[in-house]
């Protein structure tokens, strides 16, 4: 999910990541000024001008971030996109207290912020520097490039906050769009229809540029990815929340006993494709013990009993539990199998592995359900 991004580190406790359409932004810089004085584009001021526009879209986001974190909402990453950021939010982590505010209203309000801040940065920077004798420069066409660093300073902030007030989801006016759309619609919805709103903002961005600016088509590109990047984290949240454990439980599995031995234990372990097993009594679920750690007690103190071995803490959960819950289990106890029990019975296990897999195939499923529906 979290594709074309790399992290680089950490915000107000948020995980920060730098999309791929960043690196792009280099050499499309180099290249357009290249292009503009005939051969005498310089490398590491363009290089600073990447990280001024990277410094202002970072500003943009933490101001969404602190607005956000007032409402109980905590993003746990977020990726910066050139002229942008998106927000990842763990549901999990969303405190559902009822708050004074409607959620439309909220969400105006969080995605306003951006832009104001912006704006207000912009105006800032150009006090500055007409203080400091440059007004008349921050008048000369372009208005960003790397020759003036200053001035696009100024600049970047304000072609941030216009750049952010397009209707185009999942930008700050098209976050205004989608929520005037849950006033009537459910969340997925809306955000559908703002999506499709913003491809159709995008594709005429693109085109536009073909035959205009360059950059028009480079901001259609970020426009697409952006509106992707919410579409895909979407559709991951919906398979979370409806899926039942019973739709992608494993019921064909292997158990091992508390009374094998280490041995015999590694032994069945080998010949077999899961990575963790359930310990089982009778019909009763005793522990849970991974491949790993059979082998690594084999090593360290040899032949024994998976009885002493075993992880004897674990959680288990209900055939309709939903596939968030179980992934919510096991990333809080950091373990990496689920039982599935029914009236003390054990009819199935999740596993890491296997959860991973079948949300990729269900979330492949129901994008694929949806394109019919819609045609
Ligand atoms: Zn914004």
């Amino acid at each position: 999910m979290r594709s074309w991004s790399i992290p680089v580190g950490r915000l107000f406790g948020v995980d920060v990541r730098v999309h791929f359409t960043f690196f792009v932004l280099p050499l499309f810089i180099f290249w357009t000024e290249y292009a503009a004085h005939q051969g005498s584009a310089n490398g590491p001021r363009d290089l600073a001008l990447v990280g001024i526009i990277l410094a202002c879209v970072a500003a943009h986001e933490a101001a969404h971030m602190l607005a956000a974190r007032r409402f109980g909402l905590i993003p746990k990453a977020v990726i910066l996109l050139p002229l942008t950021g998106v927000a990842l939010y763990d549901e999990s982590r969303i405190e559902k207290a009822p708050s004074a505010v409607e959620p439309w209203k909220r969400d105006i309000r969080l995605a306003l912020v951006g832009p104001l801040i912006s704006l207000a940065l912009g105006f800032l920077s150009a006090t500055a520097v007409t203080l400091s004798g440059h007004g008349a420069e921050l008048w000369k066409w372009p208005f960003v490039q790397s020759a003036k660093l200053s001035c696009s300073l100024v600049w970047a902030n304000f072609y941030i906050a216009i750049f952010n007030l397009m209707p185009a989801y999942p930008l700050d006016g098209g976050r205004v769009v989608r929520a005037l759309f849950t006033r009537r619609l459910d969340l997925s919805s809306a955000t559908r229809r703002a999506v499709s709103i913003s491809n159709a903002i995008a594709m005429v961005l693109m085109l536009a540029g073909l035959f205009s600016d360059s950059w028009l088509t480079m901001v259609g590109v970020i426009v697409f990815s952006a509106a992707q990047l919410e579409e895909r984290a979407l559709v991951f949240q919906s398979v979370l929340d409806n899926v039942r454990l019973e739709e992608v439980m494993l019921t064909d599995f292997a158990t091992l006993s508390p009374a094998d031995t280490l041995e015999d234990a590694l032994e069945k372990a080998v010949h077999s494709l899961q990575d963790d097993f359930p310990v089982v009594r009778g019909s009763d679920m005793v522990g849970v013990i991974s491949k790993q750690r059979i082998l690594d007690a084999l090593r360290a103190e040899g032949n024994g009993y998976v009885q002493a071995v075993m992880n004897k803490i674990f959680e288990v959960s209900l055939r309709q539990d939903s596939l968030g819950s179980a992934f919510r289990k096991l990333t809080a106890r950091n373990s990496s199998i689920i039982p599935v029990v029914e009236d003390q019975r054990l009819i199935g296990i999740v596993t890491l592995q296997n959860l991973m897999h079948s949300m990729a195939l269900l979330a492949e499923s129901r994008k694929l359900r949806r394109d019919e529906a819609e045609s």
